[in-house]
This record gives structure tokens, C-alpha cells and sequence, in this order.
């Protein structure tokens, strides 16, 4: 008898990643396709997909590769990357994160596989995290209110002049900058002045405000604290100038140096900005890291991006949620203060757990080394006749080597240390948490120096002005002194996890939200030093890995899109629409055509979309909703033709924000382009077109793409993410570009919209993993079980819900919505009832009430199986019938399961006075008491936190009390 044999390449396939990433089997899409009404996933989505916009061809991508081997490939890419030490400074320093950090944050699903803290019942464990993050940073800028993260240091200033703007007194002027301040942070401010007409003037205010520019009017002025010289200034004489002639003051400041020195809030600035990077957040070739803002009282309400506030719960207990979401663009839209919707949360976090674990002490500690160092360093190069331009300063030292400055780089180079080039004449050295004794000589000796370390060190006093020596205290709250021991700290990170419900717990069937499996193999290598630890200026030849990834990933892209240049740059989808709209903009002006600034907007677009058009200097112009969910194509055809000479662009989001294949987009695109108008699909719904279709082929001129929803990359609870933008070719001169690495983008460019050249670098090998895992079959199928997930739970749902749109022979796209308001009509359950019921069955809800209020936006993705896909969907048939006994009155209105969700473990242990039992509160519809999520607080009030604003820990005496 011979033994059966299977070929050799049959076993070395072994099972493809896309078997993994997509949940449901071939068994399991059967059975669904039967119950949605086709043979076959290409049938399915021959019927759902418009013919009109069909691609006819397959991706030509590289074939799908398996995990060893995609992560063999990343680890030569890496290897191609040359991480040298990094003293070159400008916002980016070396940190030491915390390993417990690393690995129970940064590493951990728990933390980075949840999503922004809209239900903040399921998110108090982060909301606790963000808090922390608030106080640290109120703390030490000697501000009352910090928010809960920004998405980089230039945007922050950005961000802070735009504020300065809303606030301030003075209505015209300019908007004066130090000549000292960081140079990305100067080009981001300059890439947002622009388009909304600020004159932004940059001078050395080292000896006060000159006249000529007082004369002038100055809304706003931004200092850097300690400058990028590494200069320490006192700036009170300035800020003092600047109040009087009316001005609102940013001070730019390091945080680590702030523990030494006075802080803004002290020396009298009204809002303080920068990045939370070096505390413990690797810097990751540019990103991602937490920006931050804080400022005075009086501010707190204008305050841009996300704010966690502390409120109480049904039972009067405190609890955390977001606070004055009624500013934010979701709301406000085109009034929003800001369009920052994705933040940094993730990195945020870390950055908070990194002082919880260091405490003030620790920092303190911290910083005084990084000081003593460029004490040293300075001593010893002015002993060996060195000119060292500054007598103060925190961490940097600035030397002048007249016409040497390039020899002296390359010999660090030569001992494996990047330092700055100023100029030809000038090198800036930083030191950080990472800096040793053997890099202060090696430094020494690449300016030709010679230097004794303990002899220095005696002899040397430290170069911090004493009038500006920091005298109150910070981080008195018990939070950043109980876990100095790793097991507390440990523990604290696995009970702020455990009060969250995160993909690693179940499904988070979010519309337009997209929360697909984020795959281990695509995760590891973020945090290898080789992506990790390098500096966004470093020299573009020590990162020959990094390029390649990124210029493969931009050309994939561009393919998966259909356009012909992608920029990464973007750090969030609010970016790269404000990239692509600055595209839109900068090519109508270079054809003369400066007039056009209407940019048309359906009402059921993402809130974004007009909060970044006016950003751009455009003027909104909102186009009506039809009855079946489409845009009105006849209120459409009315504005084209009112503003057809003023028309810039029209924004659409593609399938639509109700979930659907809109039949007519080819036509609507035709429509604008012929009056001269440009055509933005906004992409954050690719999930639904990744080898179907093509938004650059059907129409678009220019899209943006959410890599942290289509690509994998986590949510991080609100944040990294990356939004590259898209252009046809006519674009592509205008896309964004950095003034520090000339390869990030066109010379003709808008200027950069992030710090950093190709913003979030560090968690690009994410996206480009998935694309490689996948490869272009992968990647269509899918999108096809995506869109046989949604219209799954749509069938299912149909007989309970009804679903409010369909597209092409009744079908949705990749999401649906279900109509709860003629049952809110009948029964008094509302939306919110449903979604908080959810947490009891174990769920995240749906997302509520975007785009039509009173509705659930339901989003499978194809990464569920089908066994927690039916545990939704009996779930949500079990609610139904629980609404139906709140209808007949066998349950009263108001004290019913659903209005008392979610029940916490407290609050059914004691007396229970309900008309429905413990069990029917906790343990519905099969949960199993084993397996059971319990929510740590009850149903939040979020009115009464927006009255009693508390955005920090609150302060140590009310625990002595
Ligand atoms: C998520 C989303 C955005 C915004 O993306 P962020 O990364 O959160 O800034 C814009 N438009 C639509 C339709 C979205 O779903």
C-alpha cells in the first residue's frame, strides 16, 4: 500500500491570512447568503454594487504572502532602517517606555482594540486613563484645563491660534510667532493660516514686541518654552506686551522641562500646547504621539478636540464621560471649534501611565539628568573652546562651529549620534532620558573636544535661570503616587482594562466606524526599535526601510483607489480632508479661479466634512436629503447652477452615510465637473468598495481614506489613526509637503498638515501588512463578506426594525441603519435605551443616532464570525420583545430593564424592588454568568457634568478629607 500523499506547495500554502482575518467560513457565508437571497458572494455583490461604477479589473497588487513570511519581509525592511542615537532635538527626544507599559498598553488589545468613549458606561477604565492625562498636563503647564489629546505639537499650535482667533478681543491684527519657535510648528501654522486669511508674522521677540508690528494689531503670539535654541527666556515681560495690546498667549512648552522650570500657566500665558512624546512614547519615525492643549477657565468651553469630564451615574456614584460634545464638529459642524474627531487616545494613555509611574519624583528626576547632561555637555565644549550660544537652557545646547557645522554632523554620524544642523555655523545637541556619559564623549569628540565627565560635574552649576525655577508642586493626586511598585502598577493597568469593553471582548458593530480585526502579526512591529526609535528628521539614508515601506504603501493605495498619488502625511481623516480640500483650493487659485469657494455638502454628511471646508477658507453650502436616503439630485442641480462660478467642490461620502450604493454618483460627479467644481469622495467607507470599485476611476478627484477604519489599524480608544489623501494627477502638485525632508511631498505643496513628514509613520507597518497579508483577492473577498455581514443583520433584523434604506434590489452596502423612532413613538424606548440594554447582552451599541437621530448604524465588518453575528442579532430581537412589553404595559415606562440599563453587579445585589427579577437585569436573553460583562457604573448623566465642569483628578485634600 502506498501512503496518501499531498503535494509539497498544497502544504506550504498552508491556510491563507484572509481565512483568518475574515470571520465567517465558507460553511458559515453559505448559510448567510442563503438567508440574504444568493448563491454566491459575486452574485450578492454583482446585485448590490452599481454596474456604473464596477471595476472591471482585478487589483494588481502582490500576491497574498502568510504570516512567518510577512513578518520575515517586515523584519528586513527593518532592518534597512539605522537607528543611531537621537540628539537632534526639535520636539522629538529619546524616551525609555516603561516595559509595563509597553507590553499592558501598547501591546495589549484591551487598550488598543476600543473605540472613542462615546458610551461611556463601557469606557470608564480609559476615561479614568484620559483623566490622568489631563491632570499631568494641567498640573504641569500651571493650567485649570487640559483635553484629552491633540493630534501632534504643530496642529496643537494651529489649533491654538484658530482659538485665539474665536476668543480673543482683538478681531483683526496678526498672529505674531516667536522666530525661536519649532520650524514644522511654524510651517503647520502657516498651511492653516492661509486659507483662512490670517497673516501669521514671525520675529525674534527676544527684546519684547517690536512697534511696527504692535502698530499692526496681534490677535494671538506663540512663544516656545524652552525655545528650539534650547534657549530658556523668561517670557513674563512679553506676555505682559502682548495683554496689552489685547493679544491671547501660547507658550509651546516641554513638559519635562516644565517640571523644573515656571510654568506658562504661572508666567501668565493663556494656553499652552506641545506633544506628550517623550513621556515613554516611542518616536516612531514622526508618530503617533499625544499633542496636547491646555488652558484658563475661561477658555475651557472653546477648548478644541476631545475633553473627559467627571459626572454622576443613576445612583448619584461618580463616573467619567466626554464633556461638551456640543461644541465638537458632530454637532456644530461648519460652527465646530475644531474638526478634530480622531485623537491620539492610545498614546495619550501611555503617556499618562508613564507619570503615574514615574510620579513627580520620577520626573523630576528625569529631567534633571537630561539637564545635568547638557550642562556637561556645554561645559565641556566651552572648556575646549567651543562657543556655546546660550548661558540658559533646559536640555538643548546650541554651539557655533563657524563654516563646520557639516563636519561636525558627520563625525557624530561617524560614532553613530544625529545632531541638528541650525546651520552652516550651527549645531544643535539635545539630551534626553536616554542620553549616557559615552555620548556626551562621543559628542566631545566629533567637535574635536576632550572632556572629563566627574570633573565637570563638580565644578559645573546647573543652567537654569533661578528666577525661573519652578516653586509650587504638581501631580499631588494619590493616582501618580501609589504604583511606584511594578505589581501595583501592573494591577492598575489590568483593572482600568477590565471596566472596558474592547474587540477583545466582542463585536463593536459601529457604522461608518469600521471595527475589523486589527491582526497580531500586523501589530509586532510597531514597537521593534527599528520603526520605533527612529527620529522623524533623521538623515532620509538611515531610513531606507521606512521609505520603501511608505512608498509601497502610497503606491497600493493609490491602486486600491484609483488615483494616481497618495500622501500619508495626513494623521487623522479630519486631516487628510483638510489636505485634500487645500488641494481643491490651491488648484482652482493656480487657474485663476480664486472665486471658487463653495463647497457643496449633503445634510447627512460626517461632521467633519464641513468643519474641515471652512478650515480651508471654503464656504459651506448644505445640499438637502432626499426620503429615500440619497442626495437630492434636484436641490443638487439647483445650487450647481446658483453657484456654478463659485462652485470649488462638492463632498460626498461614498457608499453614502446611510450605508448604500447610490445608483447616480457617476452622474452627480459629471454634473459638477462640468460646472468647474472639483469632486471630493470623502473614503472613510472604503470597507464597502476595496475591489469592487474605484472612487478615483467613478468620479473623484480626490478622496480621503481611514487606514484606522479600512486598514486595520486600531482605534487605539479614539485614536492613532492615519488618513491619507488621494488626488488625480491634476492634484497631486498640491498635496501636502514638509519643509524639514523635501521627499515627503511636491515642491509646489500646500505645506505640511501635521509635524511630522509622513505624520504616523510608526504605525504604518500596520496597513502595509494587512495589504501584503491579503493581497488583492483577499482584500476583495473581504469587502464582499463585509457587505454579506450587513446585509446579514439587515434580514435578520428586517421582521423586528424596520431598516430604514436600501440601494440597488434592496440591498445596503456595508452598514445598515434600523428606524427605533416609531417605537420610540409608540413605546417611549428610546435609542439610548436600546444602546445601554446592549451593555447588559454583552454588546457595544451600534452607532446611535448618526446620520439620522434616532436610528442604530449597524456595521458588521467582515472579521465577525458568524456565531457572534446571530448573538447580535438575537440579542437585538430579544430587546425587541422586551419593548414590546414596555408597549402593552406589562412592564411600567419607567422602571423597565431598559430604562434602568446597564445594571451594574451593585446594583441588583441588596434590595430589588423591581417589577422584573435580577435575572432578567443582568443575565438576558442566554448571557452566561460565567462569560458575563459587568459594566462598572450605571446610566451617566451627561448634562449634569456639562453644568459642573471637572475635566482633572480632583485635588489631594479631598481624599484627606
Ligand atoms: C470617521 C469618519 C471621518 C473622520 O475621520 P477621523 O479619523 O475620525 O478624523 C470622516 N468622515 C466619515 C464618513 C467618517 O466615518
Amino acid at each position: 500500500m502506498t501512503a496518501h500523499r499531498i503535494a509539497l506547495s498544497d502544504l506550504e500554502r498552508g491556510t491563507p491570512f484572509a481565512n483568518r482575518h475574515i470571520g465567517p467560513d465558507s460553511g458559515a457565508q453559505a448559510k448567510m447568503l442563503a438567508q440574504v437571497g444568493f448563491g454566491s458572494l459575486d452574485e450578492l455583490t454583482a446585485a448590490a454594487v452599481p454596474d456604473a461604477i464596477k471595476s472591471a479589473e482585478a487589483l494588481r497588487l502582490p500576491g497574498a504572502r502568510g504570516e512567518a513570511e510577512v513578518i520575515a519581509e517586515l523584519r528586513s525592511l527593518a532592518d534597512r532602517n539605522q537607528v543611531l542615537v537621537p540628539m537632534i532635538g526639535l520636539g522629538y527626544h529619546g524616551t525609555f517606555t516603561p516595559p509595563v507599559i509597553l507590553r499592558n498598553v501598547l501591546e495589549n488589545p484591551a487598550w488598543y482594540t476600543a473605540y472613542t468613549p462615546y458610551q461611556p458606561e463601557i469606557s470608564q477604565g480609559r476615561l479614568e486613563a484620559l483623566l490622568n492625562f489631563q491632570t499631568m498636563v494641567a498640573d504641569l503647564t500651571g493650567l485649570p484645563t487640559s483635553g484629552a489629546s491633540l493630534l501632534d505639537e504643530g496642529t496643537a499650535a494651529a489649533e491654538a491660534m484658530a482659538l485665539s482667533r474665536r476668543v480673543g478681543k482683538v478681531k483683526d491684527g496678526v498672529f505674531l510667532v516667536d522666530a525661536d519657535t519649532l520650524p514644522q510648528t511654524v510651517a503647520v501654522i502657516g498651511t492653516r493660516a492661509e486659507p483662512t486669511g490670517v497673516e501669521v508674522v514671525v520675529a525674534d521677540l527676544s527684546a519684547g514686541i517690536p512697534e511696527e508690528i504692535a502698530e499692526r494689531g496681534v490677535f494671538g503670539v506663540l512663544l516656545q518654552y524652552p525655545g528650539a535654541s534650547g534657549a530658556v527666556r523668561d517670557l513674563r515681560p512679553v506676555i505682559e506686551r502682548a495683554h496689552e495690546l489685547g493679544a491671547v498667549v501660547t507658550v509651546a512648552a516641554d513638559l519635562l522641562a516644565l517640571t523644573l522650570l515656571t510654568p506658562p500657566g504661572e508666567l501668565g500665558a493663556d494656553i499652552a500646547v506641545g506633544t506628550t512624546q517623550r513621556f515613554g512614547v516611542p518616536m516612531g519615525f514622526g508618530g503617533p504621539h499625544a499633542g496636547y492643549m491646555a488652558v484658563r477657565e475661561q477658555f475651557a468651553r472653546s477648548l478644541p478636540g476631545r475633553l473627559v469630564g467627571v459626572s454622576v451615574d443613576a445612583d448619584g456614584d461618580k463616573a467619567y464621560r466626554l464633556a461638551l460634545q456640543t461644541r465638537e464638529q458632530h454637532i456644530r459642524r461648519e460652527k465646530a471649534t475644531s474638526n478634530i474627531c480622531t485623537a491620539q487616545v492610545l498614546l495619550a494613555v501611555m503617556a499618562g501611565m508613564y507619570a503615574v509611574h514615574h510620579g513627580p519624583e520620577g520626573l523630576t528626576t528625569i529631567a534633571r539628568r537630561a539637564h545635568r547632561y547638557a550642562t556637561l555637555l556645554a561645559a565641556g565644549l566651552r572648556a575646549g573652546g567651543v562657543e556655546v550660544v546660550h548661558g540658559a537652557y533646559f536640555d538643548t545646547v546650541t554651539a557655533r562651529v563657524p563654516g563646520r557645522a557639516d563636519t561636525v554632523l558627520a563625525a557624530a554620524l561617524e560614532r553613530g549620534i544625529n545632531l541638528r544642523k541650525a546651520d552652516a555655523d550651527t549645531v544643535g545637541i539635545a539630551c534626553d532620558e536616554t542620553t549616557t556619559r559615552e555620548h556626551l564623549a562621543a559628542v566631545w569628540a566629533a567637535f574635536g573636544v576632550e572632556a572629563d565627565v566627574e570633573a565637570l560635574d563638580a565644578a559645573t552649576p546647573d543652567a537654569l535661570p533661578g528666577e525661573l525655577l519652578r516653586r509650587s508642586g504638581f501631580l499631588a493626586h494619590p493616582v501618580f503616587h501609589q504604583h511606584r511598585s511594578e505589581t501595583s502598577m501592573l494591577r492598575y493597568l489590568r483593572r482600568l482594562a477590565d471596566r472596558d469593553y474592547a474587540l477583545d471582548r466582542g463585536m463593536i458593530p459601529l457604522g461608518s466606524c469600521t471595527m475589523k480585526l486589527n491582526a497580531t502579526t500586523e501589530m509586532e512591529p510597531v514597537t521593534w526599535p527599528e520603526f520605533g526609535a527612529l527620529h522623524p528628521f533623521a538623515p532620509e539614508e538611515q531610513a531606507a526601510g521606512y521609505l520603501t515601506l511608505i512608498r509601497e504603501l502610497e503606491e497600493r493605495l493609490a491602486e486600491v483607489t484609483g488615483y494616481d498619488k497618495v500622501s500619508l502625511q495626513p494623521n487623522a481623516g479630519s486631516q487628510g480632508e483638510l489636505a485634500g480640500l487645500l488641494a481643491v483650493r490651491a488648484y482652482h487659485r493656480a487657474n485663476g479661479d480664486e472665486q471658487r469657494t463653495v463647497c457643496l455638502i449633503p445634510s447627512s454628511a460626517h461632521g467633519t466634512n464641513a468643519a474641515s471646508a471652512v478650515m480651508a477658507g471654503m464656504r459651506v453650502v448644505v445640499v438637502r436629503t432626499g426620503e429615500d436616503g440619497e442626495v437630492d439630485a434636484a436641490d443638487l442641480h439647483a445650487k450647481i447652477e446658483q453657484y456654478r462660478d463659485e462652485l470649488a467642490v462638492l463632498m460626498v461620502t461614498y457608499p453614502s452615510t446611510h450605508g448604500v450604493f447610490e445608483e447616480h454618483i457617476g452622474e452627480i460627479c459629471a454634473r459638477v465637473h462640468e460646472a468647474g467644481g472639483q469632486v471630493y469622495v470623502d473614503g472613510a467607507n472604503l470597507n464597502a468598495l476595496v475591489g469592487l470599485a474605484k472612487p478615483g476611476h467613478f468620479g473623484g478627484d480626490v478622496s480621503h481614506l481611514n487606514l484606522h477604519k479600512t486598514f486595520c489599524i486600531p482605534h487605539g480608544g479614539g485614536g492613532p489613526g492615519v488618513g491619507p489623501v488621494g488626488v488625480r494627477a491634476h492634484l497631486a502638485p498640491y498635496l501636502p509637503n514638509h519643509p524639514l525632508q523635501p521627499s515627503a511631498g511636491p515642491e509646489t505643496g500646500v505645506g505640511p498638515v501635521s509635524a511630522a513628514p509622513w505624520g504616523s509613520a510608526g504605525i504604518l507597518p500596520i496597513s502595509w501588512a494587512y495589504v501584503r497579508l491579503m493581497g488583492g483577492e483577499g482584500l476583495k473577498k473581504a469587502t464582499q463578506v463585509a457587505v454579506l455581514g450587513a446585509n446579514y443583520v439587515a434580514k435578520r433584523l428586517e421582521p423586528h426594525y424596520p431598516v430604514l434604506y436600501t440601494g440597488p434590489n434592496g440591498l445596503v452596502a456595508h452598514e445598515c441603519i434600523i428606524d427605533l423612532r416609531p417605537l420610540t413613538k409608540a413605546t417611549g424606548v428610546t435609542v439610548d435605551d436600546v444602546a445601554k440594554r446592549l451593555i447588559d447582552y454583552g454588546f457595544h451599541a451600534p452607532t446611535m443616532s448618526f446620520p439620522v437621530a434616532g436610528t442604530l448604524m449597524i456595521e458588521p465588518t467582515e472579521s465577525e464570525d458568524l456565531v457572534e453575528l446571530d448573538r447580535f442579532c438575537e440579542a437585538m430581537i430579544a430587546i425587541r420583545a422586551e419593548i414590546e412589553k414596555v408597549g402593552s404595559g406589562a412592564w411600567d415606562k419607567d422602571d423597565n430593564p431598559l430604562r434602568n440599563a446597564p445594571h451594574t453587579a451593585a446594583s441588583v445585589a441588596g434590595e430589588w424592588e423591581r417589577p422584573y427579577s435580577r435575572e432578567e437585569a443582568v443575565f438576558p436573553g442566554g448571557v452566561q454568568a460565567a462569560d458575563k460583562y459587568w459594566p462598572p457604573v450605571r446610566r451617566i448623566d451627561g448634562a449634569f457634568g456639562d453644568r459642573n465642569l471637572v475635566c482633572s483628578c480632583p485635588p489631594l485634600d479631598e481624599y484627606e478629607g
